[in-house]
């Protein structure tokens, strides 16, 4: 018996019927780029998460840069994220022509810590080289970042707050959303995320109507929305969301809510076995996770892993390394050890299978494969 690490066939045959038959429906009306499907989507999306607007993309990546682009930034304004998280939280900000700057992490949620945060505002402003900007706090995992302290934060110094919920798409946040709890959200449907289409495609969130309108306009090539279309009055991107991904979310998402809710008894069933084993997940009072991963520590990482591995029961790092400590980023300078949670989280954390139809069978042989030879 092998336990795959994500299982997304039996996911699909799970509903095979209906995600078929809502691929043939686009095959038969032909309208394979921004078709009926697209917009639906996009109207279901942002009443599941409870916003205004919600513009379904090509990936998570560029649901991060289309906002970004609406901030006409230069190389010399700041925008604050996460050392300790996927690569495409700081490469956004590059490719919107910002720079990134890092702030290290909380070391029980693992997500951007609000204290160094105002301190890395106030020594960028202190140093007057960059201008403070933006920031994009990582919602890493599947549980959401400290909003309620990063916004008076981003009030006070009058930045604006992009959420990357690539991980946590429509977690609990003291009855809010993730997705809704910044200036705009950006979540990624990459097959392996919560919510995950059959390629790539992605969705930015907002309240902010302009910025949506923007944003709909940079999609496609920056064009009109009146008049001629091929007069485009600013450079934007393709960036368009594909029909079939759409067809597919929309049936992907009726189920959505029962999937976490399995993701959820898996997480407690692991919690339960594993947590005198390893450090398991912690979860804020009023928030819920979605379970992007489950992530745990160890001080004896690589030795388990090993060991699960000779069993046949796949694990994985996110993330071995920092970004800061990414090649495409050494040229920003950052000395060795100056985000000692994210460094030292990085030795210690990986990461155990976690889909919605694992069963108790299988958590127990894997919990009982980490307990053999775990020290926390
Ligand atoms: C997956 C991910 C992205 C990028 O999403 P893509 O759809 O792969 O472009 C961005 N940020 C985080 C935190 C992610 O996990």
């Amino acid at each position: 018996m092998s336990i795959p690490f994500i299982d997304l066939k039996s996911q699909y045959q799970s509903s095979k019927e209906n995600i078929d038959s809502a691929i043939q429906r686009v095959l038969d009306h032909g309208q394979y780029i921004m078709g009926p499907e697209v917009a639906e989507l996009e109207s279901k999306l942002a009443t599941h998460v409870g916003v205004k607007h919600a513009l379904a993309c090509s990936s998570g990546t560029d649901a991060l840069v289309l906002p970004l682009m609406t901030k006409h930034l230069k190389r010399t304004d700041a925008i604050f994220t996460s050392p300790f998280t996927f690569f495409a939280s700081a490469e956004a900000i590059s490719l919107a022509g910002a720079t990134p700057v890092f702030v290290d992490i909380d070391p029980k949620t693992y997500n951007l810590d609000p204290v160094k945060l105002e301190e890395a505002i106030q020594t960028v402003l202190a140093s007057g080289t960059l201008t403070p900007k933006g920031i994009i706090p990582v919602d890493l995992f599947g549980i959401a970042a400290d909003y309620d302290k990063i916004s008076p934060i981003a009030d006070k110094y009058e930045l604006f707050v992009l959420e990357d919920a690539a991980q946590s798409f429509a977690a609990n946040y003291h009855g809010r959303k993730t997705g809704s709890l910044g200036d705009a959200g950006a979540t990624s449907f990459y097959p392996a995320k919560p919510l995950g289409c059959y390629g790539d495609g992605g969705a930015v969130f907002t309240n902010d109507s302009d910025l949506h309108a923007e944003m709909v306009s940079l999609r496609v090539h920056g064009q009109g929305t009146t008049g001629d279309k091929y007069d485009n009055i600013r450079v934007g991107l393709n960036a368009r969301m594909d029909t079939i991904q759409a067809a597919i979310l929309l049936e992907k998402l009726k189920f959505y809510d029962h999937e976490i809710a399995l993701r959820n008894q898996v997480a407690n069933k692991y919690n339960e076995l594993l947590k005198n084993a390893v450090v398991t997940p912690f979860i804020p009072e009023g928030q819920s996770s979605v379970w992007a991963q489950y992530s745990v520590q160890a001080s004896n990482r690589d030795t388990i892993r090993q060991a699960l591995d000779e069993k046949g029961i796949p694990t994985a790092v996110f993330y071995p390394t920092p970004i800061h400590r990414s090649t495409a980023y050494r040229h920003l300078g950052y000395p060795t050890n100056c985000f000692p949670i994210s460094e030292q989280v990085s030795t210690r954390i990986f990461s155990l299978p976690m889909h919605p139809y694992l069963s108790d069978e299988q958590i127990e042989t894997i919990a009982t494969a980490v307990i053999s030879v775990a020290h926390p």
